[in-house]
């Protein structure tokens, strides 16, 4: 079920709870903005997700309550989990979805990255 990005953040949700160590996670990468970690159910040869450290529900609440320092922190820190996947060349894919027509799961903002394949169409469904 997507996700009301109006309601606050929810601390007892799954990604908090990881960040939090108490659910597992596969992790690829940490560092004082984001963690980033295999995606339980993966949807290409490669599907990590990327979360801030701090608490944002999605995308739209990142973007307009973030300082710029956290907001750079972060973006840097998903374009280093691309290159120590090796996924520059040949390119891969990155998508956030937000909110109930993003068709958003889990609120607390995450960018997935997709790669090891060949993409075609932009949006399936
Ligand atoms: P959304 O639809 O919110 O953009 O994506 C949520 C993603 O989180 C989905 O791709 C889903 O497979 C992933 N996910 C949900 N629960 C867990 C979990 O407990 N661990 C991991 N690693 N991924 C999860």
């Amino acid at each position: 079920m997507p996700i009301d990005p109006s309601l606050p953040y929810d601390d007892a949700n799954i990604f908090a709870k990881i960040l939090r160590g108490e659910l597992p996670c596969n992790k690829v990468y940490e560092d004082d903005h984001a963690l980033a970690f295999h995606d339980i159910r993966p949807q290409a040869p490669v599907h990590v997700l990327v979360i801030p450290k701090a608490a944002y529900v999605s995308w739209d609440d990142f973007t307009a309550q973030a300082d710029d320092a956290t907001i750079a922190g972060f973006m840097r820190a998903v374009g280093t989990v691309t290159r120590q996947l090796e996924l520059a060349e040949p390119g891969y894919r990155l998508m956030v979805n937000m909110g109930q027509a993003g068709h958003q799961e889990v609120p607390h903002l995450h960018v997935h990255i997709f790669g090891g394949r060949q993409f075609f169409q932009m949006i399936c469904d």
